[in-house]
């Protein structure tokens, strides 16, 4: 699939790293896979991955940290 925003690269399948503000709270997800552009580095993440990184955003909020880093799980 070619890259929707440079119409160049092929996107390749990888696993990034993805930080989420939430009020106070940032939470940073490693492993999220992921697709990457080669040509422009635009990184695109599914809706079912989004979905699931917003829920664990929002439950790592009330832990009360300022900074949260957790593995992403699918
Ligand atoms: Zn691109």
């Amino acid at each position: 699939m070619k890259c929707p925003v440079c119409k160049h690269g092929r996107q390749i399948e990888r696993h990034i790293t993805v930080t989420l503000d939430r009020g106070p709270v940032t939470v940073i997800f490693k492993n999220v896979p992921a697709r990457v552009c080669e040509n422009c580095g635009e990184q695109f993440v599914d809706e079912k991955t989004t979905a699931s990184l917003l829920a664990q955003a929002e439950a790592a909020a009330k832990s009360g940290a300022e900074i949260e880093v957790r593995p992403f799980a699918a």
